[in-house]
């Protein structure tokens, strides 16, 4: 059987939230720090956090942030696992097709992600919100196991409905659905990928 790395986005290979990031850059810090951290701990629902920030920097280039992303710091342990397995590994994010569009490139492995409605080159909108847990169960119809790997909330069915899952406790404690599910939570990323490598 063969397996399946599938890795959460933010937090889990990026080391910093991207959102805080974009915020910072325009200014509107404030406003979205606490959105991001009540996203993360699964006090607001994802779906509604991702409306909310579509909306907040939709005023906002969609090239400009995707541009900004592009730099954002990665786990340099967890990229160099997902480019060795780039045929067995993918990127799973709940963040915009638009604005992670060129640090997926950077990335080089295959993605899925929820998709934004664009108009002049602004998100006026939401198309579609990835279902992580409907990329699991996609590769174990295929016949493969699965592992995932995730810090937040919006992580945790994917990770109840995967073969094997891996808390990522790199840049904070991941959430408490995640360290419901979880078979093992890691706080270093060579111990975590030392750990993938074994699988
Ligand atoms: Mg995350």
């Amino acid at each position: 059987m063969k397996t399946k790395f599938l890795f959460d986005l933010d937090g889990t290979l990026t080391r910093e939230e991207t959102l805080p990031r974009i915020a910072a850059h325009f200014g509107i810090e404030e406003e979205i720090r606490l959105l991001t951290e009540e996203t993360v701990r699964g006090a607001v629902p994802f779906e509604a956090s991702l409306q909310a920030r579509a909306l907040a920097l939709g005023i906002y280039p969609a090239e400009e942030i995707a541009a900004l992303l592009e730099t954002v710091p990665l786990h340099e342990a967890v990229l160099a696992f997902l480019q060795e397995h780039r045929g067995d590994a993918a990127i799973v994010t709940g963040n915009l097709d638009v604005w992670v569009g060129h640090l997926l490139g950077r990335i080089g492995c295959r993605a899925f992600t929820s998709r934004a409605r664009v108009e002049a080159g602004r998100v006026t909108g939401i198309a579609s919100i990835l279902d992580k847990g409907a990329v699991v169960r996609h590769y174990q119809a295929e016949g493969n196991r699965v592992v995932f790997v995730g810090d937040g909330a919006n992580d945790a069915e994917a990770m109840a409905a995967a073969d094997i899952a891996i808390g990522a406790g790199l840049i904070h404690e991941p959430s408490p659905a995640v360290r419901a599910v979880a078979q093992r939570v890691f706080y270093e990323e060579e111990e975590m990928c030392a750990y993938l490598e074994r699988l």
